[in-house]
């Protein structure tokens, strides 16, 4: 069951509940959203019935949840929620286009402030960048670790753009709060339960990238497990899955925007360079992403693509760069939706 709170709610409205349920043995997981806080209840809802949450203070609507994620399924929050990213609350939601750009990781401190103008001046309002680096070969560069989060900070500074960047491990989640401002859990991490939960406590923004072999339903779980620690600030990134298809790397599932949608009150995003591997690939899909109503897209840039040690073959430079800031100055717009601008004037 889950219960929705008035936008009016007090803390102490919303104490009350979590101890009249914890009073009957149940379990009650608070999420706070911007616009309002639901609790999700886990236990007998019979028992629950019988507390008449409904009447209590501050208690707009109790409702049965027959989704196995309750917290982020729309059936009880109709309306689309936004999610706003580092201090300059850039918007990630139904009204906006996002565009987030950067090198796939940091190299160097050149590369990646060279990487993020060219990401600013393409119109991009966030940077993209890792610093913790799984890979699929065990035998490839892993990182820079904390001397990437230093760069990217100081990416930050140099062009204002707040800062995406992957969280592998628990026991970095620490530093990586130090200097990001949206946390992305990556594909290979998306049934990681354990970081799953502590990114969820952690008080900041995240972005959950859909696991390779992930149906829709299992990716808006591992959404649940964040959601279940208090952070309602998830945005949920379509990247591709596993098929037989071998000509891309992965197979871009672009109806999941649409689904994810109908299902989730959460912004979804596209990231067709992850998806593709192929640099060739990504401004069309990028364009299909827009069409089919995803609230952004995230893609890797790079000043010297064929230089590059990560994902080059995927990164955008030039003409193709030129393409997607035309596209996404233009095609947004046509569908209803302006560009992510920031909501606080940069400094
Ligand atoms: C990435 O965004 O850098 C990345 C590796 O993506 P994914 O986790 O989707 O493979
Ligand atoms: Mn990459």
């Amino acid at each position: 069951m889950v219960v929705v709170m008035s936008p009016d709610a007090t803390t102490a409205d919303v104490d009350a509940i979590v101890t009249k349920v914890q009073s009957t043995g149940g379990e009650a997981f608070v999420s706070r959203g911007v616009e309002r806080t639901i609790i999700g209840l886990i236990g007998d809802v019979e028992q629950f019935r019988g507390l008449n949450l409904r009447a209590m203070r501050g208690v707009e609507d109790v409702h049965r949840i027959s989704d196995p994620y309750k917290l982020v399924s729309r059936q009880h929050h109709p309306a689309r929620s936004t999610v706003y990213v580092g201090d300059r609350r850039v918007p990630i939601g139904p009204d906006t286009f996002t565009f987030i750009a950067g090198p796939c990781a940091v190299e160097s401190a050149q590369q990646t402030i060279e990487a993020a103008t060219m990401a600013a001046a393409a119109g991009a309002t966030l940077l993209r960048g890792k610093a913790f680096t799984p890979r699929t070969s065990p035998y490839s560069f892993p990182g820079l670790g904390i001397d990437a989060l230093k760069i990217l900070a100081q990416a930050r500074d140099s062009t204002g753009l707040p800062v995406v960047t992957e969280v592998v491990d628990v026991a970095h989640l620490d530093v990586v709060l130090e200097y990001a401002d949206l946390l992305q859990i990556g594909s290979r991490d998306m049934t990681n339960v354990a970081l799953l939960q502590a990114v969820g406590a952690a008080g900041k923004p995240v972005l959950l990238k859909r696991g390779i072999q992930s149906t829709v339903e299992e990716w808006l779980m591992a959404a649940e497990y964040v959601a279940q620690r208090g952070n309602l600030d998830i945005v949920l990134c379509e990247r591709g899955i596993r098929t037989f298809e071998q000509s891309t790397r992965n197979t871009l599932d672009i109806s999941a925007v649409p689904v994810v949608q109908a299902a989730s009150h959460l912004p979804v995003i596209v990231d067709p360079s992850h998806a593709t591997g192929r640099r060739d690939l990504v401004v069309p899909l990028a364009r299909a992403a827009m069409a089919a109503g995803a609230d952004g897209v995230v893609v890797d840039v790079h000043p010297d693509p064929e230089q590059a040690l990560y994902d080059g073959a995927q990164s955008l430079a030039g003409t193709e760069l030129r393409a997607l800031a035309s596209a996404v100055r233009q095609l947004p717009a046509l569908l209803g939706r302006a560009a992510a601008a920031p909501t606080v004037t940069p400094r």
